[in-house]
């Protein structure tokens, strides 16, 4: 086996030793034989005239080397076509060689020898003739001609050849260093090819295919081609040397300043403090145990923060922005506690009644136990504020086990108060629902949403529809909060709203929710609430027992309902913490109890009722109907008042009421021109009198459709001067045609009604169902009297009987008296139980 074994490169190992360049030795006619042992060349091709050193090794090629020494010194140096072969037969060598002669040899002591040969012509290959102990080969040499006419092209093409090795050396090749030397004086151009050939370090293949080509002009074009290639591969691995150097002389200079920098912090005692950051933020990016791509997001831009200047405007950006991603709770949450009967217990000790609701949230939890995967509804509380809607929901966190968060939507205009700004405004923050999320630290609180009814909508974007991404359980687990601008999973968050009112609620919203109503409460009701949860609990707040404060239940009523007007029972219990608060002084300052409230010691603790109950109307009379409203706050009781004066037949309407009010007395105003006749009202009646309509109260806003029967009820019996009964009161809506359309809060406006004593309510028949939430207590004491039309309303309204009008105006008397003939109303269901 030949070659170069020991990384030897014959042709520069043999140009030192100043051999290659020179003409074969012996000049004259060489008897070639015809058969010729063969050399297999392992990764070299061999030319004419080329004098290099060999290693050889194998047995076979020893003996062939041995065997030509003692004869004529020649052989046949002729290409592996595979350089992997050990064994190479005459088909897996190259047919073209090159005879040589072997100058000298030299025996290695590891038993190869060195040979050093020169080759002398090109011989094909014809046949095989035998194959031990080594091939011997029949050839035939291919003479090159001696002379050769340097045409012009010939010559042009040598010249190239020539510059083209000058820009190599040029470029950096590193070649033989007389080599431009020898070339200068080579004449013939088939040698002057082979030579160029067989120092410009081609690989085999190529190589031998310039060896393989004897025709001279071939040859140098082959040459030629090939060195243009050369200089075109050194540009471009020039141009990406230089470019990589230019990478790494700025890394460098970069690199190199930071050390400097970092030196001169040292010096200045402020190493630490950056890296101790950068740190800090690694370890919390892998606690936080975020997924992949948020990691990876995570890590970009510490990257990108550890590259800035720390002063730098948007380093401090990006820090604050890492601040919120590492803390947003990514997965970490509370292992739910889903007992029922624990919760039912939790919900019970919290909450008096509102069992409709506890059964709602037990079934729930139920469901979440038996299919955690199920995406639950979200729940929406509706109700006047201090019914007990927050502290609910803390129940519910309790029971659960979960963390509890809540956060108000009230007066939200702006879709990014929910999602967030991006972050390329200046002072960008995430949107709320994330930071309650970071607030509240686990990825799976019971998440409140109150005044969901008062969301508003503006030029900034729509806020609700950026909700209903977040309460919509098909899509929440992917929410992209714009100042995050990653998914954010909230699937496992549970979600409740709060509302006062169901109705400005958008729709869609409304939609995506399951509303459970909590209507306010009753006074007794209030006074269970107020002995077994408010008061127990103000008095541990002031530090007293209930030893040392007893407050009876009359008093606790009292309270009630002179020193609170609301729904709920948050005013009751400020007025039960200031009653401990005082009881504590009296203690703190020395007095010993047990001290007792009674009813009558009430005002010397909270003063002068605040409240008295409203004024009962004290007769009967023409043109004052009494409504129910509904208000946040709970019923109201609404007086409507009419007077007829002489005019032209126009309607005034005050008393700070609302277009929907508004429109609905003009409503009540057509159906009473219609019906006028029916109580004996004269037909040009309204051409000559201006009607007045006033609902007293003025500086407190009213809307809503619901007191329109009153109004018409009023409008009626001022035009007919039939007075109003005082003890009914009324609520619905009318149409034109003098239905009556259902209204809400029946039980609040009952309540209302009590309060003044009243103990009939007209209400519209649709209502009829609402009867079920209203304790039987309530039931029990008020006559309820469902209407489905405006006739009934009339007949139960109007006060049987005399006619004021009649008394007073003569003027009138005839109208009255024709009136005689009139249909009077019965008086269904006017009393009492
Ligand atoms: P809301 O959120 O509906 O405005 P809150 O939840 O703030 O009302 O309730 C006000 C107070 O009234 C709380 O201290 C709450 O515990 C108490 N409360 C309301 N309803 C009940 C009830 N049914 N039983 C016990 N306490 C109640």
């Amino acid at each position: 086996m030949e070659g170069q074994d020991e990384k030897t490169k014959p042709q520069e190992e043999a140009s030192n030793n100043n051999e290659v360049m020179q003409e074969p030795v012996e000049e004259q006619r060489l008897l070639v034989p015809d058969v010729l042992p063969v050399l297999p060349m392992r990764d070299i091709v061999v030319f004419p005239y080329m004098i290099l050193p060999l290693f050889v090794g194998r047995e076979s090629s020893i003996t062939a080397v041995n065997e030509s020494l003692g004869k004529d010194r020649l052989i046949l140096l002729s290409a592996q076509k595979d350089v992997t072969m050990e064994e190479p037969g005459p088909d897996d060598i190259y047919d073209i060689g090159t005879v040589a002669m072997i100058m000298r040899m030299l025996k290695l002591p590891d038993g190869r020898l060195k040979i050093l040969v020169q080759g002398l012509m090109r011989a094909k290959v014809l046949e095989c003739v035998s194959e031990k102990p080594f091939h011997r080969l029949k050839i035939e040499t291919i003479e090159e001609p001696k002379e050769v006419e340097k045409t012009l092209e010939l010559e042009a093409l040598m010249r190239n050849i020539k510059q083209g090795i000058e820009t190599s050396i040029g470029m950096g090749k590193v070649l033989a260093p007389d080599i431009m030397v020898v070339l200068e004086s080579m004449e013939h151009p088939g040698r002057y090819a082979d030579l160029v050939a067989s120092n410009i370090g081609l690989p085999v293949a190529q190589a031998q295919e310039i060896l393989t080509l004897t025709d001279i002009h071939n040859r140098l074009m082959k040459v030629n081609e090939l060195m243009q290639k050369e200089i075109e591969l050194l540009t471009v691995q020039q141009k990406i040397a230089s470019q990589a150097k230019g990478e790494m002389e700025k890394t460098q200079r970069e690199y190199f300043l930071r050390e400097q920098l970092k030196a001169i912090r040292q010096e200045l005692g402020e190493t630490d403090e950056r890296e101790a950051e950068i740190q800090e933020f690694r370890e919390k990016i892998e606690k936080a145990e975020m997924p992949e791509e948020a990691q990876k997001e995570a890590i970009n831009q510490l990257g990108r923060l550890e590259r800035m200047h720390p002063d730098a405007m948007e380093a401090s950006m990006l820090r604050t922005y890492l601040e919120w991603f590492v803390e947003i709770p990514w997965s970490i949450g509370t292992k739910d506690s889903l007992d029922i009967k624990n919760g039912k217990e939790i919900l019970d000790e919290d909450h008096y009644d509102l069992d409709k609701v506890k059964d709602r949230i037990l079934e729930h939890l139920s469901v979440l136990k038996l299919n955690p995967d199920r995406k639950g509804p979200i729940l929406c509380f509706v109700g006047p504020p201090g019914v007990g809607k927050t502290s609910l929901g803390k129940s519910i966190a309790r029971a659960m086990g979960r963390k509890f968060m809540r956060m108000s939507l009230g007066g939200v205009r702006d879709e990014a108060e929910i999602r967030g700004h991006r972050r390329t405004y200046v002072g960008a923050l995430p949107g709320r629902i994330v930071q309650g999320m970071r607030q509240v630290g686990t990825n799976n609180p019971v998440f409140m949403l109150d005044e969901i009814d008062k969301l508003g909508t503006d030029f900034r974007g729509d806020p609700a529809s950026a909700l209903l991404e977040v309460l919509d359980p098909e899509q929440n687990n992917s929410f992209r909060d714009h100042y995050i601008n990653l998914e954010y999973d909230l699937s496992k968050v549970f979600f409740i709203t709060t509302a006062n009112m169901i109705e400005p609620i958008p729709p869609a919203l409304q939609d995506r929710m399951e509303t459970l109503m909590l209507p306010g409460y009753t006074t007794e009701e209030k006074v269970q609430i107020a002995l077994n949860f408010l008061l127990p609990r103000q008095l541990e707040e002031n530090g007293i027992t209930a030893g040392d404060l007893k407050i009876t239940d009359k008093a606790i009523e009292l309270v009630i309902t002179h020193y609170t007007r609301e729904a709920g029972v948050r005013n009751l219990e400020r007025n039960l913490g200031s009653l401990c608060r005082k009881v504590a002084r009296r203690i703190a300052e020395g007095e010993s109890g047990p001290f007792t409230i009674n009813r009558n010691g009430v005002h010397r603790y909270l003063g002068p009722p605040q409240f008295l109950p409203d004024i009962e109307v004290e007769e009967d009379q023409v043109g004052v109907a009494t409504g129910l409203a509904w208000t946040p706050a709970g019923g109201e009781v609404l007086r409507v008042e009419t007077t007829i004066m002489k005019g032209k037949g126009n309607l005034i309407i005050t008393g700070h009421i609302g277009d929907v009010m508004k429109e609905s007395a003009q409503a009540a105003l057509s159906y009473a021109r219609g019906v006028s006749t029916k109580f004996n009202v004269p037909e040009n009646f309204l051409e000559k009198h201006d009607i007045h309509v006033h609902v007293p109260a003025g500086a407190i806003p009213k809307d809503g459709p619901s007191a329109g029967i009153t109004m018409l009820t009023s409008l009626i019996s001022a035009m007919a001067d039939i007075p109003v009964r005082k003890d009914v009161a009324m609520t619905g809506e009318i149409t034109l045609r003098g239905r009556i359309l259902p209204i809400g809060g029946l039980k609040e406006k009952s309540l209302a009604a009590l309060r003044v004593g009243i103990q009939t309510v007209i209400a519209p028949e649709r209502n009829k169902k609402d009867l079920e939430d209203i304790p039987t207590n309530l039931r029990r004491k008020i006559n309820f009297i469902f209407v489905k039309d405006m006739d009934k309303v009339l007949e139960i309204a109007l006060k049987d009987g005399k006619s004021v009008r009649r008394k007073k105006n003569t003027a009138k008397k005839k109208v009255a008296t024709k009136s005689s003939g009139r249909r009077r109303a019965p008086s269904v269901g006017a009393g009492k139980n």
